[in-house]
């Protein structure tokens, strides 16, 4: 989409390249979306910055079951898209630019992308988190040649092979569940005996003939046939087991990582109060350190982490720039 088709006639009128705004949206999963559609029906013409990929973490999952209304579940995509459209129904404007810089030291605060300066009174954060890698060596190396972090994006490629997932929650669970669509068998790799996948994914894998569940076993390496750079793809894991000690190799194509998530806030780093682990710090409206700069979803919330809570948590910060924009 061109800046011109997704900015509209007004900002058109404006100049070439500093843009004011009552409330940017940075972030398009579910809590930034859900922050479009309330934003958008306060008329306040929010302008929501889409990032890197459109429609967060859950537009890179497949079957979403738990979100309430559709009781035969749909696609990640679909859901983001579903979302989009009602946003855009009610006067949310989609930008696809990235945000590179902020100034929020006074107001109208500043927001910079490689193309423009906007100005804007408030600003929703709705940034979320990215996978956390392994850590393991091999791992970087291999991401698009045998490594991966998202199923739906990479399963096709390992058609009738041998598949491996890592990680004992509802996101292991979940993807490996999806790989068997694809592999011609899918571990799961756990390094403790006990899962935080609920109940239910729980009981899908141990009924799927198709997956085995390895525990107490964390991935020490991960090999190909040669180094990366020459073309290299992965074929083989070292495993350790952390109750015997034993070390061995074994074989493997497809290694899915799904170990938890790191919140997407460096861009806010001196800017805005953070956790230790990078979160930032709200009040119960939702209020960051600088007044009339909120947060939703997973850039705040280490604990809910779901679609439904994060549209939530898109909700409860659209009303609050809402009210903070309505007292001045
Ligand atoms: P998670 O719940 O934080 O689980 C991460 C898993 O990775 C844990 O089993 C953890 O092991 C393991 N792990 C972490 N670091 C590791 C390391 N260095 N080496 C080996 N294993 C490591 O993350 P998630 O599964 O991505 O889920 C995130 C959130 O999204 C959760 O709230 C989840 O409920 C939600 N979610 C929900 C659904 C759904 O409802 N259908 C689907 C996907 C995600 P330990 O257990 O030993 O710490």
């Amino acid at each position: 989409m061109s800046h011109e088709l997704a900015h509209g006639s007004k900002l058109m009128a404006q100049s070439e390249k500093t843009m004011s705004e009552k409330l940017a949206i940075i972030g398009s999963g579910p809590a930034g979306l859900t922050a479009a559609l309330y934003a958008g029906r306060a008329f306040l013409e929010p302008l929501v910055f889409v990032g890197p990929a459109f429609g967060g973490q859950i537009a890179t999952t497949t079957e979403v079951e738990n979100f309430p209304a559709f009781p035969d579940g749909l696609q990640g995509p679909e859901l983001t898209q579903r979302m989009r459209e009602q946003a855009e129904k009610f006067g949310a404007r989609m930008v696809e630019e990235i945000i590179e810089r902020v100034d929020f030291s006074q107001r109208p605060y500043k927001l910079y992308s490689a193309e423009n300066e906007y100005k804007v009174d408030s600003v929703i954060i709705a940034t979320g988190a990215t996978p956390r890698p392994l850590g393991v060596p091999g791992e970087l190396d291999y991401i698009g040649r045998g490594v991966s972090y998202c199923a739906t994006c990479d399963g096709f490629f390992f058609r009738g092979k041998e598949i491996l997932v890592v990680g004992g929650g509802d996101s292991a669970f979940q993807e490996a569940l999806f790989l068997t669509k694809f592999g011609k068998r899918v571990r799961i790799v756990h390094r403790r005996d006990s899962f935080r996948a609920g109940a239910t994914l729980q009981k899908y894998v141990a009924e799927n003939p198709k997956i085995e569940v390895i525990t107490n076993t964390v991935i020490e390496s991960i090999n190909g046939t040669a180094p990366a750079i020459e073309g290299g793809k992965v074929n083989e894991v070292i495993f350790k087991n952390l109750k015997t000690g034993e070390v061995a190799p074994s074989a493997a194509e497809g290694i899915f990582i799904f170990v938890g998530h790191e919140p997407n806030s460096q861009l806010f780093k001196g800017h805005l109060e953070m956790s230790d682990e990078g979160y930032l710090v709200v009040d119960k409206h939702l209020q960051t350190s600088v007044p009339g700069v909120f947060a939703a979803g997973e850039i705040h919330d280490n604990w809910f982490k779901q679609a439904i809570t994060s549209a939530g948590y898109g909700c409860m910060a659209a009303m609050s720039a809402e009210k903070f924009l309505s007292q001045r």
